[in-house]
Formats: structure tokens, sequence, C-alpha cells
């Protein structure tokens, strides 16, 4: 298949690219480098399969030729980009899935839309199955973000509708793996920086609130398996362990061997107290669940930090 990979200068995008050159299909990746880089794909600029554009997807995009799939990835993803970037956010959400289901049914092409947990806001409902409807607060700090998914999910789902794309959209739940941002933002690049540099890692608030971590190849194995898939309607792709962040920097020092312990910082608002994906429809209709476990995944990231802060 020709593939399009939006935002595939990512963190996410860039692994995506890898795995299916690995399966023989042939990749463009399109990237305004926001937040992404050409380090992340540098490694590819001689496979023959592989082409970079330079593009900014709100902006009418051109592809000459056939295209039979699109990933849609392209979005700022770290809170800390929430209050700089808040209308490159909610335009990328907004006008550029527009642009990017356009290209899918010109092209008549599958088109697959990186949503996200935060659909779910701050969650009543807990772990969180597809079918809630979410607790978003569309006017604080997370809301810029949150609402473009939703809506980008609502856009979708109407470019199916209406003009029968051939359409899927998968909730990905915290993801880490080497070629996040060193300044990312997120806690593991931030855990993973302090802890090698000896630093105590900054907890916010008390480290009660609880996430699950995904490992990045376990993300990528599950977002190819729905686009291969027929499922049409959302499907949460997560690993279900989950951690209070406070029991997560225990982790990170011990896996580190760092020994300055921990600061506690002020909690962000809005910051959800608790997530962690139920993941028996991924398991039931695409046969995925997560292989990797954290402290595997942790040694390999941190093997990636080490070399990135030399
Ligand atoms: P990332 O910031 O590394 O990747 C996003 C990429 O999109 C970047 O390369 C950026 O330059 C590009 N981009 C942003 N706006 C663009 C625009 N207007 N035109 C073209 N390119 C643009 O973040 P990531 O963690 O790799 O996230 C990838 C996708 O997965 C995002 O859609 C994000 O919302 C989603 N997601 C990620 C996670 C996670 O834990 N990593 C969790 C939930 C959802
Ligand atoms: N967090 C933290 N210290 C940090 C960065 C993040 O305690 O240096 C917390 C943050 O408050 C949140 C969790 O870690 O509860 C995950 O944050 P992240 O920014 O990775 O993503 P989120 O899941 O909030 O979108």
């Amino acid at each position: 298949m020709r593939i399009v990979v939006t935002g595939g200068a990512g963190f996410v995008g860039s692994h995506l690219c890898d795995r299916l050159l690995a399966e023989g299909h042939s990749v463009i990746a399109m990237d305004n480098l926001i937040t992404g880089s050409t380090d992340n794909i540098a490694h590819l600029s001689s496979n023959k399969n592989f082409q970079f554009i330079y593009h900014d997807v709100t902006e009418y995009i051109y592809i000459a030729g056939e295209v039979d799939g699109i990933f849609h990835l392209a979005s700022p993803a770290s809170p800390i980009d929430f209050p700089t970037l808040p209308i490159q956010i909610m335009k990328v959400g907004a006008l550029g899935t527009h642009k990017a289901l356009g290209l899918a049914k010109a092209k008549g092409a599958r088109f697959l839309m990186a949503s996200t947990s935060e659909v779910y806001g701050d969650p009543e409902v807990h772990p969180q199955p597809e079918s809630y409807w979410g607790h978003v607060n569309q006017i604080g700090p997370r809301g810029v973000y949150d609402e473009a998914k939703r809506f980008a999910e609502a856009l979708t789902m109407a470019y199916h509708r209406i003009h029968n794309v051939d359409t899927r959209i998968i909730r990905i739940f915290n993801t880490y793996g080497p070629r996040m941002r060193l300044k990312d933002g997120r806690v593991v690049p931030n855990f993973m920086t302090q802890a090698l540099r000896g630093q105590p890692l900054t907890v916010y608030g008390d480290g009660s609130q609880t996430r699950s971590f995904t490992y990045v190849s376990d993300l990528v194995g599950g977002m190819y398996r729905l686009f291969m898939s027929d499922e049409i309607t959302p499907v949460n792709v997560g690993n279900p362990v989950e951690y209070s962040i406070r029991q997560f920097a225990d982790l990170v020092n011990q896996v580190t061997g760092n020994s300055a312990g921990v600061t506690f910082l002020p909690l962000p608002k809005d910051d959800p107290k608790r997530r962690r994906p139920d993941i028996s429809k991924a398991r039931r209709v695409l046969g995925w669940e997560p292989q990797v476990s954290l402290s595997e995944g942790l040694q390999r990231t941190v093997t990636y930090f080490r070399a990135a802060m030399k």
C-alpha cells in the first residue's frame, strides 16, 4: 500500500513509519515539525520506499498519484504544549483533520485518526471503556486538546457516514519510548532526564494520580492491527497496568539507579486523577494486548535517553 502518515516526524509517527516500511508498504511522512524533528526519520532518508514532505496539514494537502491509506497523527500532544500552542492544536484537530479526511475521500484511501484517552477528560468511570462519553472541561487548559480530538472523532464519523470513507479511530493512552523530545514535558521524558542528571524527580501534586504506560512498539502494533481490521468505532489501545505517579517515580529511580528521590510540585489544573484503559474491545476485535512490561520498556527508553543526553 502507499500510505501517508501525518505527524510522521514525531515520536509515535516515526515509529509507525518504521513499522509500515518493515511491512513492505511505501510511506509518505508529512509534518510541519512544530513538535517533531527530522532526526526521528533521518535513518529512513535513503530508503526508496520513504518520502518526507514538509507541510502544515491545516492547509490543502496535495499528493500526486494513488494513496491507499492515511494515518492522521499530526497534533502536538504534550500538556506543556497546551498553553503555548492552543490555537495550533485546535487548528490541526479541526482543519488538519478536515484536510486529511478530504484527501482520504478524494483518493478512496482508508483513514485512521489518532485520538486519545483525553477524550474521557478527568474520568468519572474507571477503567475507561469506549462507551464512556467523558468528562471534559472545555474551557480549562486541557480543553483545547481534548475538544480538538473530540471534534476530530466526530468529523471522522461524519465522513464515514456521509462520504463512506473507510475510517478507524484509535484512542491512545499514555505511550512512551525512544525519540520522545528531551524537553517534551510529559512524565517519562521529565523523569528520565532528571534521573539521569541525578536530580530529584518532579512529582506533581501528591503523586496519587494514576496512569498506565504503553511502550511505543505495543501501540504501533495495535494501531496497525486496527488499520487492517474492519472496526469503524473507536478502540482503546493502552496498557491496563495502572501505577500512581509516586510509584512510577520510584520505579524510574530504581531503573536508573538515581538516589536523589523526588520533589513535589503543584498539580496542574484539571490533571486527570485516574486513568486506565479498558482494553476488552482491543482484545476481542483486534486480538491485541501489550507485550512489553514497564520495566523492559523503561530499560530501552533509558538507553535512548542516556545516548541522547550526551
Ligand atoms: P509528537 O508531538 O511527537 O508528534 C506529533 C507530530 O505532529 C509532530 O511531528 C508535529 O510536528 C506534527 N504536527 C503537529 N501539527 C502539525 C501540522 N499542523 N501539520 C503537520 N504536522 C503537524 O507527539 P506524539 O506523542 O508522537 O503523538 C502523535 C499522535 O498521537 C498525536 O495525534 C497525539 O495526539 C496522539 N496521542 C499520543 C499519545 C502519547 O502518549 N504519545 C497519547 C494519546 C494520543
Ligand atoms: N507529572 C509529574 N511530573 C512531571 C510530569 C508529569 O508528576 O514532571 C504527572 C502529571 O501531573 C500527570 C502524569 O504525570 O498526572 C502524566 O503526565 P503527562 O504530562 O505525561 O501526561 P497526561 O497523562 O497528564 O496527559
